[in-house]
């Protein structure tokens, strides 16, 4: 596709004002301001090119609401537009966090989304302040480093299983810590390996689970112990909750700190650098060390604490104002629309379509570790004639966006899926076909994507070295 600039013809105009009867002014002269010498470099194109140029761009966009979305530890499920609707109602949109009074209401439904997510979670308090899963990780290693501190312990070890997701460990060297990788056995973590790296340095676990496998830790009293007793903390990676609502809580199996993911879970399409928001969960201990400001219940309604002669442990600020409010509004207006029952039959729905479409491609691709899946599995192409990019980059052809792949990095040849809750049986059937007649059709599939705009990118170049303006473009021809 041509960049705008290409599109542009000199002298061709967009929209030509009618002329005007009010006096022509000079900025120039009235706010003493120089004019550039040479005119600014603006593509020259007609309505028409704009109109059909960013309409094509958009067709190329990909989304949960044009095709299946499998990409796994993502949850690129379906999010009821009600809550959208929500969302942009105006008495909602239009205020402005410093009128006060004016977001009373606001005020209450962070309260309440902040006690909904405690409950959900077996938490007993928790910030909304973080704007992602990320952000959300990095604010609960601070609490847990502001505890530590506080007890005059100096602990600089956090402890990731090498299944982690690559936001854990950054989020720990972010915050000052060593990272202390331990192995998993079977796709689990082994407590006898653990064992071996807990140390008085330990400062906590990170963990997700079910783990990126889409398997839960069943030994996680266990390892809760183990580290418990060493003084350490256990922190938990909430992103993935869409296997567990209703069914188990992260407080219960013994975690102290948590972060959950709004924009995965709870009604937010994920992806795509719109806002997220990742609130933190923490244990009763924990609590006091929480951002401010934080929606509390008072004698006569609702209000934002921001006093810090009342919280003197607080860490203090970690967003501007109080995190994702349209996210947070999403997240609430979903949670009480689908109630207990609705959220855990999610989850069970979740599996289930985990499941089912494990079982479809089981018949074509190996699944290294298939016992007890939960939301999401992980194949692997390893053995095939296809590798794991051979068969992403053939699917985006039949218009499916691909599976996470690469990823868990204990599974060679990975191809991570997470079909989520919203996809019908129909879908699974129509996708796990695909990939059967990928498979059959090798020699072609080899030299995928044959119909997308461009073929096999570097991806690593284009993060690094973008192309975004028309100086860097002419440089790189
Ligand atoms: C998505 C995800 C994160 C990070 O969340 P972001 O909002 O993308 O920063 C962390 N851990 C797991 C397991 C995830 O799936």
């Amino acid at each position: 596709m041509k960049l705008i600039w290409e599109k542009g013809q000199s002298g061709r105009r967009g929209y030509i004002p009618s002329p005007t009867d009010t006096p022509e002014v000079s900025l120039e002269q009235l706010l003493g301001l120089e004019y550039r010498k040479e005119p600014l470099d603006l593509p020259e194109v007609s309505e028409l090119d704009v109109i059909r140029h960013y309409t094509n761009l958009a067709h190329q966009n990909y989304a949960v609401d044009s095709n299946f979305y499998p990409l796994g530890s993502c949850t690129m499920k379906y999010s009821p537009k009600v809550n959208e609707d929500i969302a942009r109602v105006e008495q909602f949109q239009n205020t402005h966090p410093l009128c006060e009074e004016g977001i009373l209401g606001s005020i209450e439904i962070m309260y309440k989304t902040q006690e909904l997510l405690a409950k959900i979670s077996g938490m007993a308090a928790v910030s909304l302040q973080p704007l992602a899963g990320a952000h959300g990780e990095l604010t609960g290693l601070m609490l847990i480093k502001a505890y530590q501190k506080d007890h005059n312990q100096l602990r600089d070890e956090i402890i990731v299983p090498d299944s982690a997701h690559g936001t854990n460990p950054a989020s720990a060297a972010m915050c000052g810590f060593k990272v202390v990788e331990v192995k998993s056995k079977g796709g689990l973590l082994d407590p006898e390996a653990l064992k071996k790296v807990v140390s008085n340095k330990t400062a906590a676990i990170m963990l997700t689970n079910p783990n990126t496998l889409g398997l839960f830790e069943k030994d996680i009293l266990e390892i809760g112990q183990i580290v418990h007793a060493s003084g350490g903390l256990l922190y938990y990676d909430g992103a993935n909750l869409n296997a567990l609502l209703g069914k188990v809580r992260p407080g219960d199996m013994g975690f102290d700190v948590m972060h959950f993911n709004l924009h995965k879970t709870f009604s937010t399409p994920h992806g795509g650098g719109g806002p997220g928001s990742g609130p933190v969960g923490v244990s009763e201990k924990i609590a006091p060390y929480l951002p401010l400001p934080i929606a509390v219940k008072t004698a006569t309604g609702f209000a934002l604490e921001n006093d810090k002669t009342k919280r003197p442990k607080s860490i203090g600020k970690v967003a501007t104002f109080y995190g994702s409010f349209g996210v947070i509004l999403k997240a609430f207006s979903y949670m009480i629309n689908l109630g207990k029952e609705g959220l855990t039959n999610a989850s069970e729905m979740a599996v289930l379509n985990a499941n089912y479409l494990k079982a479809l491609l089981s018949e074509v691709m190996e699944v290294p570790y298939s016992e007890g899946t939960l939301h999401e599995f992980v194949a692997t192409a390893s053995g095939l004639d296809l590798s794991a990019l051979e068969i992403a980059k053939a699917l985006l052809d039949y218009g499916y966006h691909a599976p996470t792949i690469y990823f868990p990095l204990i599974v060679s040849e990975a191809l991570m899926i997470e079909p989520t809750e919203t996809e019908s049986p129909q879908t699974l059937d129509e996708f796990a076909e695909v990939i059967k007649e990928i498979l059959e059709k090798v020699n072609y599939h080899k030299e995928a994507p044959h119909f997308m705009p461009v073929k096999r990118i570097d991806e690593v170049k284009a993060a690094r070295h973008p192309i975004l303006t028309r100086a860097q473009l002419q440089m790189s021809k």
